[in-house]
């Protein structure tokens, strides 16, 4: 058995992420009747306010009990039928399950092999849309965020690629490690299906598959084949119409949706993304100063969700991992498929904040030495802290002095000291 190790975990692996607390507190919850008059408030509720993280009004919501992969292939087998041909890149671990996925579920995949530390390759794209003059394509996917290998694709750039080639594909967007953390637009990029799930940016626990489907994606729904029973649109629609779930739907969780939904609204949508973005950069002037290298290839691909760090040849990342956690008490992220090894990574999503990075950073640095991969001690938390502190927004002005505890005595009249309370 491994010694405890006192204080608190430090989890920075890519999801699941912290929940905080006011989300614990409010999962807390005796259960109730879910076929009761009053269960469709929690519910159409927070159907409705999902929408506006995806930023559609025209998009229709969906919560399934499940996680991504789930919402993976609710997405596909509501659209589309047996035998559809769906174009897809694969560029990492999570770009390939959903590949692996539509082909298991019989779809006709049209790959294209990018190098893992890149992104959707959108003139690829456009090119192979403008040449499916019939329109045999029924389905383009796109990984929002690439967690395996940190690297964010241009959704928007992909729209662009099937207007340019006039083609009418639906277009699937996996949005796992993106929803709530990186800017992103159902409505604006006309995107057809998003997938997400809740132990991410949305701070739950793993447990919800969350899809969002445009109106174009529901006519399809209508024609497509494919066979579909716990994750049925149909059935969804027609219970959550009244406020309901065709099944047992998990209190706890949409409870959890519910507070965590006001979290993100208190904090503003906006300002979410710019947080995300700002401790990004913070990890990545890091990871410049111990003299390491991303995976993601160039900047444009870089996650403000997740770093995915290349370790020096003849070093482990897995290595990095073990003393992280046995000896630090730091959950970083592994290395998957073929990148096992040969990086580790840093989640940098859902309520976090400088300190608890820069605590993940100073475990990652000590970590990293106590492997043998010679990086300057203090040299990435320095360079962490002063990107945040170079970047701090000015506080607001203090509206009364600080008080010490016999301020509110007469000049000259201080209490003894004896006294003061604290
Ligand atoms: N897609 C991406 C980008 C992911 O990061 C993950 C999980 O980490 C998934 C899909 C699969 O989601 P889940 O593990 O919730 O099934």
């Amino acid at each position: 058995m491994q010694p405890r190790i006192a204080g608190r975990n430090f989890l920075f692996v890519p999801g699941p992420t912290n929940v905080p607390d006011r989300v614990q507190r409010a999962m807390m919850v005796a259960m109730e009747d879910h076929r009761s008059s009053k269960f469709p408030e929690l519910s159409t509720s927070v159907l409705h306010d999902l929408k506006k993280v995806f930023k559609t009004e025209a998009g229709q919501a969906f919560i399934f009990p499940s996680s991504g992969t789930g919402a993976w292939e609710a997405a596909l087998t509501n659209t589309l039928s047996p035998g559809d041909k769906i174009l897809a890149a694969r560029f990492g671990q999570f770009s390939h399950l959903w590949i692996d996925m539509a082909q298991r579920l019989g779809f006709d995949v049209q790959v294209v092999e990018v190098e893992w530390g890149e992104g959707v390759p959108l003139q690829r794209y456009e090119e192979i849309l403008r040449a499916d003059q019939r329109h045999e394509i029924k389905g383009v996917l796109a990984c929002h965020n690439e967690t395996a290998t940190g690297v964010t694709s241009d959704i928007a750039g992909v729209r662009r690629a099937l207007n340019a080639a006039d083609h009418p594909a639906l277009l699937y967007v996996d949005a796992v490690s993106s929803l709530a953390s990186i800017d992103f637009r159902m409505d604006d990029w006309q995107v057809d299906l998003a997938v997400s799930g809740s132990q991410k940016g949305l701070m739950l626990p793993a447990g919800l598959g969350i899809v969002c489907a445009s109106p174009k994606a529901l006519v399809a729904r209508e024609s497509a084949r494919c066979p579909r029973v716990f994750f049925d649109f149909g059935d969804m629609l027609r219970a959550n119409a009244g406020g309901y779930f065709p099944y047992t739907p998990s209190l706890p969780m949409l409870y959890g949706l519910r507070e965590s939904l006001a979290i993100m609204f208190e904090e503003g949508l906006d300002n979410i993304f710019a947080r995300h973005h700002r401790l990004a950069e913070g990890v990545r002037a890091a990871v410049r100063a111990w003299g390491l290298k991303l995976c993601a290839r160039a900047p444009k691909w870089h996650s403000d969700t997740v770093s995915a760090i290349l370790v020096p040849e003849g070093t482990n990342g897995a290595d990095v991992i073990d003393v992280a956690y046995r000896r630090y008490n730091l959950a970083l992220g592994a290395g998957l498929a073929r990148m096992a090894g040969k990086l580790f990574r840093i989640g940098h999503l859902g309520d976090l904040n400088e300190l608890m990075l820069l605590g993940a950073i100073a475990g990652t640095e000590m970590a990293m030495r106590d492997v043998g991969i010679q990086v300057t001690p203090g040299s990435g938390v320095a360079a962490a802290a002063e990107y945040y502190r170079g970047t701090a927004a000015p506080l607001p002005a203090r509206t009364a002095a600080p008080q010490s505890p016999d301020a509110t005595q007469p000049a000259g009249k201080a209490a003894p000291r004896a006294t003061v309370r604290a």
